[in-house]
């Protein structure tokens, strides 16, 4: 246990039903002793762990600031693996802070952002991936993104790293054995066979890597830019899929003035649509300042709706955008298919090579496959047969720089090098995948991961 106890108030800020404030460490239960008139008369240290008690918290005059419920976690089976209270009180600002200060003045000193979990790490109750996947669950800002980080918590990806590890050690262990003992040399079918583990512990880690985009996207949020010339349906496809009438549309261009940037859930995915307003205003004034501001759109997003109007023939606008969005983001929407199509959609196929899709955002058809569509456009196939996301850039690194070494170690294998050369990047792997689950992180990195925690977790 750490000498300290830390205190914080864990709930947001502001008036609410309850306020929580949660204390860990060794003095967390004589701290509440001081400060809390169990209803039953009973000290809390008394009390069987994992216990809910009814009562009052009192000042140094013995006065009631407020009623509370208050539970009792006894370490080492508690959330920090230290002894954990929690006091439930009514959530006004000023009775969780006057709760907060007691405590406070009682021996606890305020937690930093993430300590508990922190602690939580340190104790061993979880892993680094597991601690980062903490702060991934309370900023989750879809469904999806929440399952993918509870699966974390579970452990998925730790387990997947973690037989990784055991691969590349039960190799080592073997090379090892070669080393110390002359008689355990590597026959060829040894070298085989360690050929093709390498072979496929590469093989994962690099499927892992590959999901790291789609981690990142669905934690950070899908930057989306809709654009198209003016009048192509652009702010009706954006009300569409705000469902509800966010931005005003008009059938003369440029007159929606307000700054979108929203967060809809599509299948799952957080996309952060970009507002097009400005781009709109820019076109009415001069095509060439329109045609400006998409292509900085178009770089800073990483997906791109590109919207253009069926019922009348491409123009001059629409085959610039087409130019200069990319095929790998990029879907191009063929608007207001309600409407004659006059446009040569299998010319627009041919020659811009964009996947194309057929919707009118007036009759709301098409709408689910555009959605369909852009869940495959953003989230790599890699994730289902893991079933597993790489969310954060330290767990990329740490796979970047074991896969580094695992090169190292298959191409000595392949050549029959010595057993020490081959240990010795094998031994590199190993240590780079620790370095996920964190087994050993210095300080820094640990510091610089909890600090962007939030306060109270
Ligand atoms: P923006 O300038 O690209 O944002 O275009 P708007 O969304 O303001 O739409 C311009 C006009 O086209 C409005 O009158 C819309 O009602 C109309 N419009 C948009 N989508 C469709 C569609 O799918 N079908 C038809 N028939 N009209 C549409």
């Amino acid at each position: 246990m750490n000498g300290d106890t830390i205190a914080a108030i864990s709930t947001s800020a502001g008036k609410a039903a309850i306020g929580i404030i949660k204390m860990s460490g060794p003095k967390a239960v004589s701290i509440a002793d001081k400060i809390f008139l169990p209803s039953s008369k009973k000290k809390l240290s008394s009390l069987k762990t994992f216990n809910l008690i009814h009562g009052r918290v009192i000042n140094d005059q013995k006065e009631p600031v407020d009623e509370t419920l208050v539970s009792f976690m006894k370490g080492p089976k508690s959330y920090t693996g230290e002894d954990v209270v929690e006091i439930n009180c009514h959530g006004g600002i000023v009775a969780t802070r006057e709760v907060l200060a007691l405590v406070l003045e009682n021996g606890a000193r305020i937690a930093e952002p993430g300590e508990f979990t922190k602690r939580a790490f340190l104790n061993g109750r979880i892993d680094l991936i597991q601690a980062e996947s903490v702060a991934n669950i309370v900023e989750a800002k879809t469904s999806a993104a929440l399952r993918i980080a509870q699966l974390q918590l579970q452990g998925r990806l730790s387990d997947i790293v973690n037989s990784l590890r055991s691969k590349l050690i039960d190799i080592s262990v073997q090379l090892q054995a070669a080393i110390d003992f002359s008689d355990e040399d590597i026959e060829p079918d040894d070298y085989k066979s360690m050929l093709s583990t390498i072979k496929s512990v590469k093989k994962k880690t690099n499927e892992l890597l590959e999901t790291n985009k789609s981690g990142h996207l669905l934690k950070e949020g899908i930057k989306t830019a809709i654009i198209g010339a003016p009048n192509v349906g652009k702010s009706s496809l954006l009300n569409v899929l705000l469902k509800k009438d966010r931005a005003i549309v008009t059938s003369a261009a440029g007159t929606t003035r307000d700054l979108i940037e929203e967060i809809v859930d599509v299948e799952g995915l957080p996309l952060v649509l970009q507002d097009t307003a400005g781009i709109r205003e820019a076109f009415d004034e001069a095509e060439s300042k329109g045609v400006e501001l998409s292509k900085k759109a178009l770089s800073h997003a990483d997906l791109v709706l590109l919207v253009i109007d069926s019922s009348k023939q491409l123009s001059e606008a629409d085959k610039f955008l087409l130019k200069q969005a990319k095929k790998v983001n990029t879907l191009a929407l063929l608007n207001k298919s309600d409407l004659e199509t006059v446009i040569d959609v299998e010319r627009i196929k041919k020659t811009y090579d964009f996947t194309v899709l057929k919707i009118s955002a007036l009759k709301q058809s098409g709408i689910n496959g555009l959605k369909k569509k852009i869940y495959d456009t953003c989230i790599s196939r890699s994730i289902e047969s893991v079933d597993a996301l790489v969310s954060s850039e330290r767990q990329a690194q740490a796979l970047r720089n074991g896969l580094e070494y695992i090169g190292k170690a298959q191409a000595l294998l392949k050549n029959h090098e010595s057993e020490e050369l081959i240990a010795f990047e094998a031994n590199n792997a190993i240590n780079a995948l620790n370095e996920i689950v964190g087994e050993i992180s210095n300080d820094d990195v640990l510091d610089k991961l909890f600090s962007s925690f939030c306060i109270g977790k």
